[in-house]
């Protein structure tokens, strides 16, 4: 998975993308990062500066079509018209289903706004994809693409060095919350580890893990209960648990 950045801060991306499991997919090859600095694409005489006024008058600078279109052009000149994805609070909102998607891919571009926004005429032009991370307003797109690209690295194969972890995980898979995990010590604070999970019936493990994940399923995401996929024991569990009210439309 080739990463393509285009930003005013390729240190920014470059730094937080560098850290830890993301750091060691790129060491060992698997991703690789090219964030793009767009002020290197700015017009001579207007030495690095590629934002300006808005037309029409208004709050807040704009960023130039003309940078934005050549380091794209640079960027992408010997690939096979990658996806371009703007990052905008205007944009579909991003998620897992969202980022698998996106794992399919080679090559991703992200363009990163700043200011008051990109001049329109050049999104109309090269962007594939408008997105959002979620419905407020940020200063830039460097943290909505690093977020992106985090949640699009770890679903690369070998970049996660256990890939059943993250099949299990939240909203992966069956669409449900992943269960409650516990670690050493048998007891803390005077908790103790449920019982079960300690016995070795590996069967058992699971049905407890399957049941948590219907319980808190429920309990904290009710909305995503109708997607649940469902079998014979999942029903008799919600049955007897006072659960299938949740999980009407999946019955
Ligand atoms: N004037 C724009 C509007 O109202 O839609 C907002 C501009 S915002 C201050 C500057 C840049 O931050 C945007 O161009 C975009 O790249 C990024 N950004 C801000 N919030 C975002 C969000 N929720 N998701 C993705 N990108 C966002």
């Amino acid at each position: 998975m080739n990463f393509h950045v285009l930003t005013l801060f390729p240190e920014m991306i470059g730094t937080a993308f560098s850290t830890s499991i993301t750091g060691r997919a790129m060491a060992s090859g698997l991703i690789t990062l090219n964030a793009v600095n767009i002020r290197d694409y700015a017009e001579e005489k207007r030495k690095g500066r590629i934002d300006d006024y808005s037309y029409g008058g208004g709050a807040g600078m704009i960023m130039q079509a003309e940078p934005v279109y050549c380091a794209w052009k640079a960027v992408t000149e010997n690939l096979q018209r990658p996806r371009v994805l703007f990052m905008t609070p205007q944009g579909r909102t991003f998620d897992q289903g969202f980022a698998q998607e996106l794992a399919m891919e080679e090559n991703l571009v992200f363009l990163c706004g700043h200011y008051e926004g990109i001049d329109q005429r050049v999104l109309d032009e090269i962007v594939t994809d408008e997105v959002s991370i979620g419905d407020y307003v940020l200063t830039g797109g460097e943290l909505p693409a690093l977020v992106m690209m985090d949640a699009i690295a770890r679903l690369v194969p070998g970049v996660l060095s256990n890939e059943d972890s993250a099949q299990t995980e939240t909203f992966m898979g069956d669409g449900l919350l992943e269960y409650p995990q516990y670690s050493r010590p048998e007891e803390w604070h005077g908790q103790l580890v449920p019982p079960i999970l300690l016995s070795g019936d590996h069967g058992k493990v699971d049905r407890w893990r399957r049941e948590q994940s219907l319980l808190r399923t429920a309990m904290k995401r009710p909305d995503l209960c109708g997607g649940a996929v469902l079998d014979k024991k999942d029903r008799k569990y919600l049955r007897e648990a006072g659960l299938e009210e949740y999980y009407k439309d999946a019955l």
